[in-house]
């Protein structure tokens, strides 16, 4: 099972993140074609900023600790981890210290994406290639992004240059 590794790590009795046994199979959002995104900011041991996207009834997950790219030209590094439940995508709370993860967690952004290609694969498998380009809308972060595996558990976040934004010349 898809949770069976976020379930395994976590102690429910010690922290109140979410455990998934009850969730849907999918969100309401993924079955309609609206598939969510969420960035949660992550006081752990390290600070990170926990990227996930909504896909087949789990929170395909990346921690990334310098957090979304916003620049085409600064690619961050993403380290994929285990799925997390869909109940996750409105955590946020103190997980205490001493437990996995333990730290404050702060919604950072919310919203939907579109997919053009997600190629996902397991972070502690021997699988390549792993290649995922989403457009996400959200308050905080709007276009189009890469993420894209470099070694096993090792991914990229890249903001891709093509992005329609106001260019100089279009205010002549
Ligand atoms: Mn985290």
């Amino acid at each position: 099972m898809a949770l069976d590794k976020y379930q395994s790590m976590r102690d429910f009795e010690k922290t109140a993140e979410p455990s998934g046994k009850d969730d849907a199979p999918r969100s309401e959002h993924e079955r309609s074609g609206k598939p969510r995104f969420v960035v949660q900011e992550h006081h752990a041991t390290a600070l990170h900023w926990d990227f996930r996207l909504e896909k087949d009834g789990v929170l395909v997950s990346w921690a990334v600790p310098r957090g979304i790219p916003p620049d085409p030209r600064v690619n961050h590094l993403a380290v994929h981890t285990e799925d997390h439940p869909l109940s996750y995508f409105n955590y946020e709370g103190q997980i205490p210290k001493g437990e996995y993860g333990g730290g404050k967690v702060i919604l950072w952004d919310q919203g939907t994406y579109e997919t053009e290609k997600f190629n996902d694969v397991p972070p502690d498998g021997p699988a390549k290639g792993g290649e995922v380009i989403v457009t996400l809308h959200g308050s905080k972060i709007e276009g189009r992004y890469a993420l894209i595996q470099t070694d096993g558990k090792n991914w990229l976040a890249h903001r891709m240059k093509d992005q329609q934004r106001p260019q100089v010349g279009d205010l002549a």
